[in-house]
Parts: structure tokens; sequence; C-alpha cells
């Protein structure tokens, strides 16, 4: 399909919702499994892709199955017998998919610690998926370096907004791109307010013309892809590099255009390089403990689009595709 259809007939949507399924179906939890009562879902760009039967990442959402999603929620059951290392009552984050229980493997979700400054959905931003692509992103990626221009495509998204923050802390001149007014406000007077720093709004019709008026770029933290990221391209220092990291732009087009202004990676001796936030699994605790840190401190603002109820799942999909959130999207599953 070019686009979802959120239609939840069960004749022409893409998704339908099941009402009435057993909770855990009849089957017994087998040692190691637990019960959790999904709270929040994490709405994400990159579900669009996992419902495209192509070579990815990880294989596609297969026809008939419940559709795959990040979440938090509460342990509610154990497997008889299991003293392991959950309790009924923890929280935990994992691949909860669209449904309110999930019957999970204990390996395949992460016990959380919530209190009075950490919210369980920041699991789901900041301090989990969102907060580590935008962390190794720049870091490893992109390779940030104090004094550095940095420019951030999707800024007032989820990784986009915590991007232009953890670059700013760094040192940088960031260079925020967002759709509309209301986002650019929010990112300049919230997040960006320094002088140095500039919000351009890609839907006005001076965007062209303002973003040549920033200068050369040293570093791009690559959201958007497309015609963005060619403009992008025309304005690269010397060794300039992008980390791309998505391209929201082309996930619905079954034929992406393809870049035009390629040919000044070669002239610039610039790097473009891809990556999966998967790839640094093994140091999630390094980028964890540092937004933890600027997020108690206040020095990381979080902002979230919340929804509520799971027959809002496909609306908020989609909506990230016409630019309805601002920050972390998020789904309301759980009814307290
Ligand atoms: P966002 O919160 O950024 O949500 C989507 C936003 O993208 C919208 O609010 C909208 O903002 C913008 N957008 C949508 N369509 C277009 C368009 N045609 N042109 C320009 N902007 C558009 O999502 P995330 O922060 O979760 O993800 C951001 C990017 O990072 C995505 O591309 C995602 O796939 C990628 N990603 C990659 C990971 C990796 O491991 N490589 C991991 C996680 C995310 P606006 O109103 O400003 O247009």
């Amino acid at each position: 399909k070019a686009a979802i259809n959120p239609s939840l007939d069960g004749k022409t949507g893409t998704f339908t919702l099941e009402t009435g399924v057993p909770m855990f179906g009849d089957d017994e939890l087998k040692p190691g499994e637990v019960i959790v009562q999904v709270d929040w879902i994490s709405v994400d760009p990159a579900m669009r892709g996992w419902l495209n039967p192509t070579r990815s990442y990880v294989p596609p959402v297969a026809i008939g199955a419940t559709m795959r999603a990040a979440g938090v929620g509460r342990v509610v059951r154990l497997a008889e017998g299991d003293k392991g290392e959950l309790a009924v009552g923890d929280w935990v984050v994992g691949t909860l998919n669209w449904t309110q229980y999930a019957k999970v493997p204990v390996k395949e979700v992460q016990k959380i610690q919530v209190d009075s400054t950490i919210s369980p959905t920041l699991y789901l931003g900041a301090l989990g998926m969102t907060g580590q692509t935008a962390y190794w992103g720049l870091h490893d990626v992109a390779q940030i370096q104090p004094g550095d221009t940095v420019v951030v495509t999707g800024a007032a998204g989820a990784v986009g907004s915590i991007a232009c923050q953890l670059a700013k802390l760094h040192g940088c001149r960031v260079v925020a791109i967002a759709g509309g007014e209301a986002k650019c406000k929010w990112l300049k007077d919230e997040l960006l307010p320094e002088d140095q720093h500039v919000v351009l709004d890609y839907k006005s019709a001076d965007f062209k013309k303002n973003f040549r008026d920033v200068g050369y770029v040293d570093k791009v933290f690559e959201n958007v892809g497309g015609e963005i990221l060619d403009l992008i391209l025309t304005r690269l220092n010397k060794y300039a590099r992008i980390a791309l990291c998505g391209a929201i732009a082309d996930y619905q087009s079954a034929q992406p255009k393809g870049l035009q202004m390629y040919l000044t990676l070669i002239s610039q001796s610039a790097t473009i390089q891809g990556f999966i936030v998967f790839n640094y699994s093994q140091k999630y605790h390094v980028a964890a403990e540092e937004m933890a840190k600027h997020i108690r401190s206040g020095a990381l603002k979080v902002r979230e689009t919340r929804t509520e109820g799971i027959d809002q799942c496909v609306n908020a999909l989609v909506g990230l595709f016409s630019g309805a959130n601002t920050g972390k999207s998020l789904v309301k599953i759980g009814d307290e």
C-alpha cells in the first residue's frame, strides 16, 4: 500500500481492532515468560517501514500479526514458580506491540526505574531508543565537535528535538529545521534561545534563501531526506559529515526520487553515513546515564504528544507523516 488507510472497520483499513480476545490465550505461561499490562506505546516513523515486504534491519510485520511497537507497562503475571529478575508490579520497557496485555520472554524486556522526575514514558523517548538515536547519531556518526555548525532536520520531532539540545550542550551552533510557526517558535523560545542558533521553517516561502544565509555547515543530523537533504547537500563545508538517521519524506513513496545534489559529497570530501540505533546496543548505558543527568538537571527539555486509546494507534502513526506531533508521539493504552 502506498499509504496507511486508518479505518479500523476490518474491510478497507490496513489494520483491524480485535476485541474480546482471551487475554492470555489458553496456554500456560512458560518458564521465563511474563504478562505485561501495556501502559504506553511509542509511535515511530520506522513502523511504516515495517509494513513493507522488503529487506531491512528487522523482518516486516506479517499480515495478520499484531503490530510491532515499543512500549512500557507493568508486570501482572509471572510463570508459576518463577523467581527471576522480575516481580509483579515492576515497570518494564520492550517490544510490547499494539495490545493491552503482552506475553513476552523476560529476556526481551528491561526493568525500568520510575520516580518523581523520571516518568515511564521517558523510557520510550529521551531515555529510550529516541534519545539513544540522537546521542549516537551525533557523537559517533556525525562526530560533532564544539564550534561545529550542525543542521538538524525534523528538529521539533522526538529524535530531532533531543539532537538539537545535545548538539547545543556539546558547544555546537545549531541550525534547526522544522515545519510550521508553532514548532519553530517552541524550538527557538524553549530549546535554542541563544543568538547563535537558528531555527528555520521549511514550509515558509523564504526557507531556501534563509537556509543559504546560514552559511556552510559542518555536520548534519538528517531525519527527513528528499528535497531538504538535497538543499543541505549544496551547503556543505569541506569534510562535512551527514548522519543519515531517517528520511521520513520518502517513507510512503514506492519509488523515492533520489538525491540530485550528491556530487557535492565528492567536491567537499564529505561523508554521508546511514546508521541504525541498534548498532550501539552494547553502549546504551553510556547515553542513558548522560540523558538522565541532563533531564534531572533540567538541561534537556522533553515534550510529548499524547493520544489516548488503543484505537488511536493508527491515527497517531499516520499523524507522524503530517506533522501532528511535537516531540515524542505516544499512545496511552492502560487506563490508570
Ligand atoms: P518525529 O517525531 O520526527 O515525527 C515525524 C515528524 O517528521 C513530523 O512531526 C514532521 O515534522 C516530520 N515530517 C513528516 N513528514 C515530513 C516531510 N515530508 N518532510 C519533512 N518533515 C516531515 O519522529 P522520530 O523523531 O521518532 O524520528 C525521526 C527520524 O528518525 C525518522 O526518519 C525515523 O525513521 C528516524 N529514526 C531512525 C532511527 C535509526 O536507528 N536510524 C531510530 C529512530 C528514528 P514537521 O511538522 O516538522 O514536518
